[in-house]
């Protein structure tokens, strides 16, 4: 496929926080190191701007965060959607900061989607995965909203869930897939095994690969990772932020995407440029 000369996919981190410190996700290590924050509003406005002026086809309002942790999570979804009516919007949810009220105010803006991420299909195996969340209220937070959404009649597959059997409590992967679909959902993304994030989960070992000759990973080429501070980052795997491409602050998208420095490191990740002893795809999994 031949690169456009702008991503057509875009990741935003609103808010860098999370609320949870699932014990396969990052998270819990690299926001003790990391500068943490929100994404400015002018920022925020600069980003979707661009986006219309290049007719984007999808927005996720999320990377590595909790979305709802963005008290301005909704007002940002619909001023997105207004400006790039096009374009699918969607965020990815643990749903435990969901309420009525929230749930009201989802349900009526010009969100596409919602996933949830829901880690265990009873207290145990949930809450020894999603540490610091309560299953019995996260389940009926999004059991209520479900059900919200059939009553002002979004689309079927408006409610998608992900989940992860880590803990393989529930041996069963249809015992997991009946759960959700006597909620009414269909659209269900199930893994058995959590991935390192390209070795950034510290007691998930990775087998570091002498080369790099590719990345498998959906919409590598199209998609483009805005940090809350404007930094631009490889992929949704560079939890640590190894490897910054430039920061929109200062620049656009554009010229970001089309600089030197990301045409070298998408080079490096093709195996066409020899690569830094400790690149990050070579502890990536998604890497050929
Ligand atoms: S997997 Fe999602 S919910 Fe869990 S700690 Fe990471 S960002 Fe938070
Ligand atoms: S192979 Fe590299 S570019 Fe692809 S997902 Fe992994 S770290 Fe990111």
């Amino acid at each position: 496929m031949i690169r456009q000369i702008f991503p057509s996919k875009i990741m935003i981190q609103t808010t860098s926080f999370c609320n949870s410190d699932c014990i396969m996700c990052p998270y819990g290590e690299t926001s003790k190191i990391l500068t943490q924050g929100k994404m400015e509003w002018k920022l925020f406005k600069k980003i979707i701007l661009e986006c219309k002026k290049n007719n984007v086809e999808r927005i996720l309002l999320y990377l590595m965060n909790e979305p709802l942790m963005d008290k301005e999570i909704v007002k940002k979804i619909n001023y997105a959607k207004r400006k790039n009516p096009k374009a699918i919007v969607h965020i990815v949810s643990n749903g435990n900061l969901l309420n009525e009220k929230l749930s009201k105010k989802i349900i009526k803006s010009k969100l596409d989607y919602i996933e949830f991420s829901v880690h265990g299909i009873n207290k145990a195996s949930y809450e020894e995965t999603m540490k610091k969340l309560k299953f019995n209220k996260t389940i009926q937070n999004i059991e209520k909203f479900i059900s919200m959404a059939q009553k002002y009649k979004k689309k079927k597959d408006y409610v998608h869930i992900k989940t992860l059997n880590i803990k393989n409590k529930t041996k069963n992967k249809q015992k997991i897939i009946e759960f959700w679909k006597e909620k009414g959902i269909n659209n269900i993304n199930y893994f058995e095994a959590p991935i390192s994030r390209a070795g950034n989960i510290g007691w998930l070992k990775v087998k570091t690969k002498e080369e790099v000759k590719g990345c498998n990973s959906i919409w590598r080429d199209e998609m483009i990772h805005i940090l809350f501070n404007g930094n631009i980052i490889l992929c949704c795997m560079d939890w640590k932020r190894e490897n910054i491409l430039g920061n929109i602050r200062n620049k656009s998208i554009k010229d970001i995407w089309n600089d030197k420095k990301y045409m070298k490191t998408e080079q490096i990740i093709l195996g066409k440029l020899k690569s830094p002893k400790n690149f990050i795809c070579k502890k990536c999994e998604e890497s050929s």
